[in-house]
């Protein structure tokens, strides 16, 4: 039995590694944590005053979990059993969640230190415990009869309270197993995640890791994070080094790459032959109630726009003032030398004014994170990069991290960070614990929404011509790198899963032929729009995303969904805001696509994806007026 969002911390971290690449930048001089005041600092004594406090519930937990096999073979008994086994579940749900919650940011604190590390192993182990002992508890609310159920909800008024629960399992009969065969995949749990495992310490810390040296003399080491740094670099020789040299060291692995991503990809693969599923995107999108024609849908709206991609790319190139545009073209600012600096306390600001289309309700919670200290400000020595916001925390509240730099990314990342944890905040006020939960295909909503409405803001603040086209050069990039970026990653998924379900053999060079054909058209390699040279083919190696099952097309759909809201919310309509604050508070009281339908927004059809594209064309042509404008 499985809260649907047990994968609810996790998530924030992948989306973390998404959005927090971008912003990381070279640190010159790196503090240590002690060095920076209280105030900008997390505070977790919310959820535990000290880490023996941690580890006495930790050890509660244990014992409360054991005694959850009481209920085993009882649930089919009565309504009134079914609600206390339920109730009992949640509250051990609840500790498990925010133990977790706790290991997992103590240790981002400073990811050198092996204490912290050995708790969040140690929460790894209890989760799988947790899964093992309450495997029991599908198949057997699953055996229950339809009309003995309707009941139970009418014996049992507290039963109300799990319906959404209860009926997000009995919709998966067809795929759910008998007890002892759950219980085997529940212990499959350990070892279902050595692909990324392995692609994660590769790639972050054994892979050989070359250095260059740049035009102004500096000497960088391109790791991940050196080469998402260096590739926004201004000066082309400098790109095109790095690139080379960064790609041609994956290139050396695509061996061992390819076995690990083949792994991952027969994982997906056992499961969805255990569990009876057509495909490995049905197996995937099934978890989330979310049908597979809105995955088709989004890469067949993708590939109708690349024309609108392809127009981006003429600008850039126009503006970056180069004859050919590559794939070494993509980053760079489109505006040099534009400063769009906001320290921390500007930002906050900033962003609350941004917001205040919102509402009160929505601004006094914002005061609550920023004085109350929910989030854990700027970088320091080991800390974890990137940023998140963690919502599995339901008696206390949202937490964030950041690492915050004073760049506008920066300031755009909490508007990001704050709409996620604005979206558990309300849920878990608002929701019972069991259904708090917003379901991961809504999860970049409430985020992007920020975003959206942040730009709106900084347009109607800033007049310099320069400064707005960088915001709206930052907005495009948006577009590319969420809508379409996504998508190509999201096409990219099905078509290796695809290739393993025909049973064709998965290797380091097929990954890259794949991923070729796919990035040359994304970037009309053809049509002469830009030239992708072969050697990016093994891009693939370096997106963590393709462990993530199917996970990255959300991004490219609460994209297009939150452009769309944030249309409606500025528009001004009088209902808009309520309605809005309603899908906040929502969590996971029901499913996805009709939540969205709620506030207006139907993902099942293409009238999101048109909102999406039209503002990206408005975007361009704006831009081309200022352009114009400045005579250039
Ligand atoms: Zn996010």
């Amino acid at each position: 039995m499985k809260r649907l969002s047990t994968f609810g911390l996790m998530l924030f971290f992948l989306i973390g590694i998404l959005f927090g690449i971008q912003s990381l930048s070279a640190q010159t001089e790196e503090k240590s944590r002690d060095q920076i005041p209280e105030q900008y600092k997390w505070n977790l004594k919310d959820l535990y005053p000290s880490i023996e406090d941690w580890r006495k519930n930790k050890g509660e937990l244990q014992v409360k979990m054991e005694k959850f096999s009481n209920y085993k073979g009882k649930l089919g008994q009565s309504g009134r059993m079914l609600q206390e086994a339920l109730e009992y579940y949640s509250i051990l749900a609840k500790d498990l969640g925010r133990l977790n919650a706790y290991a997992t940011m103590l240790s981002d604190e400073d990811k050198r230190l092996a204490a912290p590390l050995g708790m969040e192993q140690e929460m790894t182990q209890l989760s799988t415990d947790f899964d093992k002992i309450t495997a029991f508890g599908e198949p057997e609310i699953l055996s229950i009869p339809a009309e003995t159920m309707t009941r139970f909800f009418k014996e049992e008024p507290g039963l109300a309270e799990y319906r959404q629960f209860i009926d997000n399992i009995q919709r998966r009969k067809a795929h759910t197993l008998s007890e002892s065969e759950e219980a085997i995949i529940a212990e499959s749990g350990l070892i279902a995640g050595t692909a990324q495992n392995i692609y994660s310490i590769l790639s972050n810390a054994d892979l050989p890791r070359p250095t260059v040296k740049l035009s102004d003399g500096r000497e960088v080491t391109l790791d991940a994070a050196g080469y998402a740094t260096n590739r926004f670099s201004p000066v082309r020789e400098d790109r095109i080094k790095v690139f080379n040299t960064f790609f041609t060291s994956l290139n050396d692995f695509r061996r061992t790459f390819g076995t690990q991503l083949n792994g991952e990809v027969q994982k997906n693969i056992f499961y969805k032959n255990v569990r009876k599923y057509n495909s490995c995107l049905e197996s995937s999108l099934d978890r989330n109630n979310v049908p597979a024609s809105v995955y088709y849908k989004l890469i067949e709206n993708v590939n109708k726009n690349l024309p609108v991609l392809h127009r981006y790319m003429k600008l850039r190139q126009r503006m970056l003032g180069i004859d050919t545009l590559h794939y070494y073209d993509m980053y760079p600012s489109l505006i040099k030398n534009v400063p769009l600096n906001y320290s921390y306390d500007e930002a906050t600001d900033i962003v609350k004014k941004a917001l205040a289309v919102l509402g009160k309700d929505y601004t006094t919670t914002l005061d609550h994170a920023y004085k109350e200290r929910w989030i854990d400000v700027y970088p320091s020595t080991g800390k974890r990069f990137g940023a998140y916001s963690a919502g599995d925390v339901y008696d206390v509240h949202p937490y964030i991290l950041l690492n915050y730099n004073n760049k506008y990314d920066d300031m755009s990342t909490l508007a990001h960070e704050l709409g996620h944890t604005m979206h558990s905040y309300f849920s878990n006020k608002n929701q019972p614990f069991i259904v708090a939960d917003y379901p991961i295909f809504l999860a970049e909503v409430a985020s992007t929404v920020n975003e959206a409405l942040l730009i709106d803001y900084m347009l109607k603040e800033i007049k310099d011509p320069e400064k707005r086209l960088s915001i709206l050069g930052n907005y495009l990039e948006n577009y590319r790198t969420t809508l379409f970026r996504q998508t190509q990653f999201a096409e990219y998924e099905l078509k290796i899963h695809a290739a393993g379900e025909r049973g064709e053999a998965l290797t380091g060079d097929k990954f890259t032929e794949i991923y070729l054909d796919i990035l040359k058209r994304y970037y009309g390699h053809d049509q002469g729009v830009s030239v992708i040279d072969d050697l990016y083919g093994i891009e693939w190696a370096f997106i963590p995303h393709f462990y993530y099952n199917f996970y990255v097309f959300q991004y490219s759909t609460s994209f297009m969904a939150s452009q769309a809201l944030a249309e409606k919310l500025l528009s001004g309509k009088e209902d808009m805001v309520q309605k809005y604050l309603a899908f906040l508070s929502s969590g996971g009281s029901d499913y996805a696509i009709p939540t969205l339908k709620k506030v207006g927004i139907d993902m099942t059809s293409d009238d999101p994806f048109i909102i999406a594209i039209n503002k990206m064309n408005k975007i361009m042509d704006e831009m081309e007026k200022i352009l114009a404008g400045m005579k250039k």
